[in-house]
């Protein structure tokens, strides 16, 4: 796997390092290709044609192995992580995009805020300090509404957002599935209480939330392309400017080893396990043979990269930006 670190452009400052705590400074390697990169930065630009792309972290997390992928097979994961030179480390990045496109300022997904995990809901301060203001803030984009994407766009002070003036977009099917009285008899039993908080924030923000539709430009440049599975109504967000084109999974492909090694694996994570495989193995397919830009969510910091087949699966090959 090649790496090349990325560009520092901003270093975390010590007031971060002293609110993130030790979190940031842990939080910031990321496994990959077997060796342990420390993140230089909490903030990545990097342009895909005319579109400024900043990348934010919002902190990182790790969760259980038994919570994301369930009755896997312990020798058959080993010996695909020791093939992509990878570790059993299930500590993953959030990195938040904000796209800069001609009259747009877009988020596309907010981090977790302050009430998720002590490690997360770093990307509000770090907003400001990668030099974009608060109120140039034209969309707020959601690949979907799980806590690590969604609860940041709230005032921890309030139930309002820390956007008020921006249009605030999720895709129709991911609102509906949570809305509908049996949303939380639907998603895996450690998600039943984030899901009751899901509910709760989207009915605070109300009408704050307008809905699209996979296909749907959601701004010049910016549009929502269907990659349900993770939730039902979860999509990706193609950034196109000239020739270039890069596609924001959010969590449609997690994971540098296995996402890409292992697609037809199922996580625990998914709401419909079958239909996040398919969703993987199409949007790998689509994004070798295209040789398209992606940023993951959970990908290694901060989150860039190209697919390339890698026998019968595929690899995740990191690049700084372009
Ligand atoms: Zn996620």
């Amino acid at each position: 796997m090649r790496i090349r670190p990325g560009t520092t452009l901003h270093q975390p400052s010590r007031r971060l390092i002293l609110a993130g705590g030790s979190a940031l400074l842990v939080g910031a390697m990321s496994a990959l290709g077997g060796r342990a990169v420390l993140a230089a930065s909490a903030i990545h630009k990097t342009k895909i044609g005319e579109a400024e792309v900043t990348v934010i972290s919002d902190g990182t997390f790790t969760l259980p192995q038994s919570l994301l992928l369930p009755g896997v097979d312990q020798a058959a994961l080993d010996t695909l992580l020791k093939a992509h030179g990878a570790t059993a480390d299930f500590t993953v990045q959030t990195n938040v995009c904000v796209v800069r496109l001609g009259s747009t300022v877009a988020l596309i997904d907010t981090g977790a805020g302050p009430d998720f995990m002590p490690t997360l809901g770093r990307f509000a301060d770090r907003l400001g300090e990668a030099g974009i203001a608060s109120d140039s803030i034209t969309h707020v984009i959601f690949t979907h509404a799980h806590a690590d994407h969604f609860w940041g766009v709230l005032d921890p002070f309030g139930d309002t957002s820390l956007w008020p003036k921006a249009k605030h977009v999720m895709a129709l099917a991911e609102r509906d599935f949570w809305f509908a009285p049996d949303a939380a008899d639907k998603v895996p039993e450690f998600q039943k209480s984030m899901s009751v908080g899901i509910v709760r924030r989207l009915k605070a923000l109300g009408d704050v939330i307008t809905t699209a539709k996979p296909g749907d430009e959601i701004a010049p440049g910016l549009a929502f392309v269907a990659t349900p599975g993770h939730t039902p109504g979860h999509v990706s967000v193609a950034i196109r400017s000239g020739t270039s084109e890069c596609l924001v999974l959010g969590d449609a492909l997690t994971h540098a080893a296995i996402s890409f090694g292992a697609p037809s694996w199922r996580w625990g994570s998914d709401i419909d396990g079958e239909q996040a495989a398919a969703t993987r193995a199409r949007v790998l397919e689509d994004a070798a043979r295209r040789k398209l830009a992606v940023i993951g969510y959970h990908l290694p910091w901060p989150g860039l990269g190209r697919v390339e087949t890698s026998g019968s699966a595929y690899r995740f090959v990191q690049e700084a930006g372009k």
